[in-house]
Formats: structure tokens, C-alpha cells, sequence
């Protein structure tokens, strides 16, 4: 298979910590420019802005845009008109409205758009759906609970309109949700709470059900400090289902079924191969509506100001 030359837009700390790993060790992509106001990536061709880079590098067939959500659509755009196949870190944008009009779009010039999900990658994700689709689910409950200081220092964007907040690390959570539930579920009510200084939440709960009166409750707090948490916790006919540490370990009844090293980056590069080898998209929205849901259904507690 020839490789696809590819570029980066956005170089910040995922390009850094995931991105550039994971290309560096997939033979199906040759890296051979990057766009970034600030950032760079050693080796290969440095451009100012997507713009100047689409311009001087015809050769990219496929570009990985790692800026912050509020800024993708318009990036995207201009990756798709020029023929470009285009990976969006997630959430895939800042609305619903705007990542379907990238995919009706990328529909129209025939090339791939891939909404990627990384924490569906994580390494049990696939064996607690699987474990899940053979049993009766009485409730589950979801802990995404982290200290945004350590997580998301000096990152001003995640606090402002369409940064999302909580919810930048609990729609990872809600990506799995979406993957491992044998039906589609929906919210009922939801707390959104703000910190009186700040435009995005900072904890939030949301309950949820489905067709068949599913008890499903989600807790997103940034405010967490000593342990942290990225816990599913499922009571179901064949016993406890504990998916913890993000989706990386699987146990049931406290016997440990599922734990392999993490390979999300890597996983989504070889999709995003995949989807433009057979010429499809990849586009899954579930995750980004219930977030829109919550906002919708969501009561404002305003709550003590925020200072990094
Ligand atoms: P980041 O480092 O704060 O931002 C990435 C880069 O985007 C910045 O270095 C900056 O590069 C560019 N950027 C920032 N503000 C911009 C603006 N106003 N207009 C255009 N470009 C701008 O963020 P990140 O942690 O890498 O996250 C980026 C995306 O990846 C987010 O959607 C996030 O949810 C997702 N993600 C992050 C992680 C993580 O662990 N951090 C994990 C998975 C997914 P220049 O200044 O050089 O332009």
C-alpha cells in the first residue's frame, strides 16, 4: 500500500504526547508538514497557518487537526476543499451542526472525515461491550472525576465558550457509554455547575435512561484531587462490572478479566488508514449530542470562582 502523506495542524500537548508517537510507528503514513502559530515539529516543513501550508505542500493527502474545538471547523474546511482527507481530535468540533456540515462536505469531494473517539480505543473497551451485549443491565454508574490543575494547566481555552469544560474529559467517557451499551440511551436531567468566574463547567451530573428504562447516572468533577477517576461501574445479571482507569482494565466480581498496554493513538491511526483506503467516513456524533443534551437539559448551579 503507498503511503499517505500527512500533516499536523495545532501542535500543542496531544501532538506531542500522542500524535507524532503514533505516526513515527505506523509505516502507512509519511509525516511531511506541520502548521502551528507557535509550535513545531523537528524534521519536516514549519508553516504559520494551514493556509500557508496547504499552499506550499500539494503533496498532503491527509491532515490531523489538534487545535482546541473552537477553531477546527474553520481548519477543517479548508483541509476538505482542497481534496484532503481530515482526522479531528475530539470533541470533534464546538456544535453538532458544524461537524455535520464538515461531513456532508467531505461527502461532496469524496474524501474520508474520521470524528475520532480515542478513549473507545482503550484496551477493554471492546471486551466490557462484548461482556455487556451477553447480560441484563440493572444500573450503571460513571465516575469521571480529575484535578483539572494537573490535567489542563494554562489552558485558557477549555474554560471559554465551546471549550466544554468537565465535559472536554467526560465526553471520553461518554464515547465509551455510547460504544458499550447494547442500545442508545438518553439524558433526563442534568446539573451543570460554573464557577462564577468562568464560562464552562466545572462539575456536572447527568442521568440518563433508554427504550428499556436503563438507570444510568454519569458525575464529571474537575475538583478531584489525591485519587483520580475514570470508572464504569455496571450491576448486571452476571455480576459487577467494573471498567476502570479509563477503559484500560475490565474486572468482574473483582476478578480481573482484561488489562493490555494502552494503544489508543496507534489504534486510531490504523482507522484512520483504513477509512480512506475504502473510501468511507467515520463520523459519530453520540458523544458530542449528549454533552449538547445536557447543556440543553442542564440546571446552573453557580458555584465558587476558579484560579488556577
Ligand atoms: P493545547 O496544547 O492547549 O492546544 C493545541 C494547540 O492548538 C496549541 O499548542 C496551539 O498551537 C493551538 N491553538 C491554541 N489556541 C488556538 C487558537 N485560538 N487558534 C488556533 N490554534 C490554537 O491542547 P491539547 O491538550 O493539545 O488539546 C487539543 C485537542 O486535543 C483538544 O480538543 C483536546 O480535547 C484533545 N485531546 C487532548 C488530550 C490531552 O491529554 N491534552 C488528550 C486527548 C485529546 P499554536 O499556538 O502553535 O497555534
Amino acid at each position: 500500500m503507498p503511503t499517505i502523506n500527512l500533516a499536523i495542524v495545532g501542535v500543542g500537548k496531544i501532538v506531542r504526547d500522542q500524535h507524532l508517537p503514533a505516526v513515527a510507528g505506523n509505516a502507512d503514513y509519511r509525516l511531511v508538514a506541520a502548521a502551528s502559530r507557535n509550535g513545531r515539529v523537528e524534521g519536516i516543513d514549519n508553516f504559520g497557518s494551514i493556509e500557508q501550508m496547504l499552499s506550499a505542500v500539494p503533496s498532503i493527502q491527509a491532515v490531523s487537526l489538534c487545535m482546541p474545538p473552537q477553531y477546527r471547523h474553520a481548519a477543517a474546511v479548508q483541509a476538505l476543499e482542497a481534496g484532503k482527507h481530515v482526522f479531528l481530535e475530539k470533541p470533534p468540533g464546538a456544535t453538532l451542526s458544524e461537524v455535520e456540515d464538515l461531513a456532508a462536505l467531505a461527502a461532496d469531494r469524496h474524501v474520508s472525515l474520521f470524528a475520532s473517539w480515542h478513549s473507545r480505543y482503550a484496551p477493554a473497551v471492546e471486551a466490557a461491550r462484548e461482556f455487556l451485549s451477553g447480560t441484563r443491565i440493572r444500573a450503571m454508574r460513571v465516575a469521571w472525576k480529575e484535578d483539572v490543575r494537573q490535567w489542563h494547566p494554562n489552558q485558557a481555552w477549555i474554560w471559554q465558550p465551546g471549550g466544554l469544560g468537565v465535559f472536554d474529559p467526560g465526553i471520553n467517557a461518554l464515547s465509551i457509554v455510547t460504544r458499550i451499551l447494547p442500545r442508545p440511551v438518553f439524558a433526563t436531567a442534568a446539573t451543570l455547575e460554573f464557577p462564577e468566574n468562568r464560562d464552562a463547567p466545572i462539575a456536572a451530573s447527568i442521568t440518563f435512561t433508554d427504550a428499556a428504562g436503563l438507570d444510568l447516572s454519569a458525575e464529571f468533577d474537575w475538583r478531584q484531587t489525591g485519587r483520580q477517576s475514570w470508572d464504569i461501574v455496571a450491576q448486571t445479571e452476571a455480576g459487577e462490572m467494573v471498567l476502570s482507569e479509563g477503559g484500560a482494565k475490565l474486572s468482574v466480581d473483582g476478578r480481573l478479566l482484561h488489562a493490555e498496554p494502552e494503544q489508543e493513538y496507534p489504534m486510531l491511526y490504523g482507522r484512520f488508514a483504513e477509512i480512506i483506503r475504502a473510501g468511507h467516513s467515520d463520523v459519530d456524533l453520540a458523544p458530542l449530542r449528549h454533552v449538547a443534551d445536557a447543556f440543553m437539559l442542564g440546571r446552573r448551579k453557580v458555584v465558587e470562582a476558579f484560579h488556577d
